[in-house]
């Protein structure tokens, strides 16, 4: 069965056509400024060069029509019809304590999650945009929604409550939910299949260090504790954004420059993290050449990214009383080569290294400790989108 995989922002809508037998992408791309002008629409079949066109895209299902139509289009499509599309998985970000798995989307489903998007304003209000757009085009095609949240809600009270009034939990479900879990999900199965492990009896923490990046403790198969919270800008430094901070920090900005929570709120989420602190860029390739070149501040800053993510991993391995393997994913963890020797260089009470000649790799499966290492260090890459694929195979 051929499953479209899509992954639905406000302005934008990324897709990817997978063949569920062999798992293999048909095609894959991107509509970009939908409903902004310049909207434009990059479209990828499988070992075939990009197109890209330019084309008016006023709102979501005129930009699934143009999917649906570059997909089956006799030039550069990868099938013949619509009728070609067995089922679509949407990737949807916040399931509050609805949805603990994956769903098959009907009325009620489309209800709960309209009663998550005070939770995640930004996002879930547009995938449910991209699954309308695709119900209106696809009316018999039956379609998943795969949470960001589901995997994180195994999490025990004591991991997700916030020492806050109960009130606040009670009246508007204030907590910690947890984010990218499609992917620590992912990673921590292939894991255990890589290693030949009963996913059962493994204790994993799983990095995922990507622009947004979080890391979670999954012990015997399930999510223990994870770093991001009620939003993703708990938890690590990430590219924009903060992660954890003193919480009077809000105010006191708000105070000294004038401004609304709301703008200090943007400024966390957008205008801080590594980008923030470095003043150079929150992308890593960048960073690292900067540091490289002997900017102080770019040293300072990856310094103090790799000890946060250090202290994580020392916490997980505290509360669960132990860690067998770390796994690193996500652009930073897959690619970047002293980032993980730095991490790992804080972590060798634990009995973990990292052999320099088996860390020497980019996006692809490894273990890069030592033979004789207590604790397993492996890259993983992450594929959220097979895992969603998966999914919407597995309901339907
Ligand atoms: P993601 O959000 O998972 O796509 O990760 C994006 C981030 O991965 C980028 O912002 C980069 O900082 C980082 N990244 C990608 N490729 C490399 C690389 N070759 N070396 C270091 N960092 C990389």
């Amino acid at each position: 069965m051929n499953v479209l995989v899509i992954n639905c922002g406000s302005s934008s809508l990324k897709y990817q056509l997978i063949d569920s037998y062999t798992e293999k992408v048909l095609a894959k791309g991107l509509c970009e400024r939908i409903g902004i002008d310049g909207s434009m629409l990059t479209h990828q079949p499988e070992g075939k060069d990009k197109i890209v066109t330019q084309t008016d895209m006023p709102n979501h299902t005129v930009a699934v029509e143009l999917v649906i139509k570059s997909l089956t289009d006799r030039e550069n499509g990868v099938i013949d019809s619509l009728e070609e599309i067995g089922a679509v998985g949407h990737r949807v970000v916040h399931g509050g304590e609805s949805f603990a798995e994956s769903v098959v989307i009907n009325d009620e489903v489309m209800k709960a999650i309209e009663d998550c998007n005070d939770l995640a304003p930004l996002h879930n209000p547009a995938n449910l945009i991209g699954i309308r757009a695709c119900q209106e085009l696809m009316p018999d095609v039956p379609m998943v929604a795969v949470f960001d949240t589901a995997f994180h809600q195994t999490m025990p009270k004591k991991a997700y409550y916030y020492g806050l009034p109960h009130e606040y939990y009670e009246k508007y479900k204030v907590r910690r939910y947890g984010f990218h879990g499609t992917s620590h999900s992912y990673v921590s199965k292939r894991v255990a299949e890589i290693l030949g492990k009963d996913y059962g009896s493994l204790k994993t923490i799983v990095c995922h260090l990507g622009n947004g990046a979080s890391i979670s403790a999954v012990m015997n198969g399930k999510c223990v504790d994870t770093s991001m919270g009620l939003t993703p800008l708990e938890g690590l430094i990430m590219g924009t954004r903060s992660g954890d901070l003193d919480p009077a920090i809000l105010g006191y900005i708000a105070g000294k420059e004038n401004l609304t929570l709301d703008e200090v709120t943007n400024i966390l989420n957008k205008k801080s993290g590594v980008l923030g602190l470095s003043g150079v860029s929150s992308d890593f390739r960048d960073l690292e050449a900067a540091a490289n070149d002997g900017n102080q501040l770019a040293i300072d800053t990856l310094d103090t990214y790799y000890y946060r993510v250090a202290k994580y991993i020392g916490a997980y391995a505290a509360t669960m009383n132990g860690v067998d393997v770390i796994a690193f994913t996500a652009g930073v963890g897959e690619n970047n080569i002293t980032g993980r020797e730095q991490v790992v260089s804080y972590l060798g009470y634990l009995g973990a290294d990292v052999v320099p000649e088996k860390n020497n790799v980019r996006g692809k499966e490894q273990v890069i400790s030592s033979d004789q290492a207590k604790v397993k260090v492996m890259v993983v890459p992450t594929n959220e989108e097979l895992a969603i694929a998966r999914e919407t195979v597995r309901l339907v």
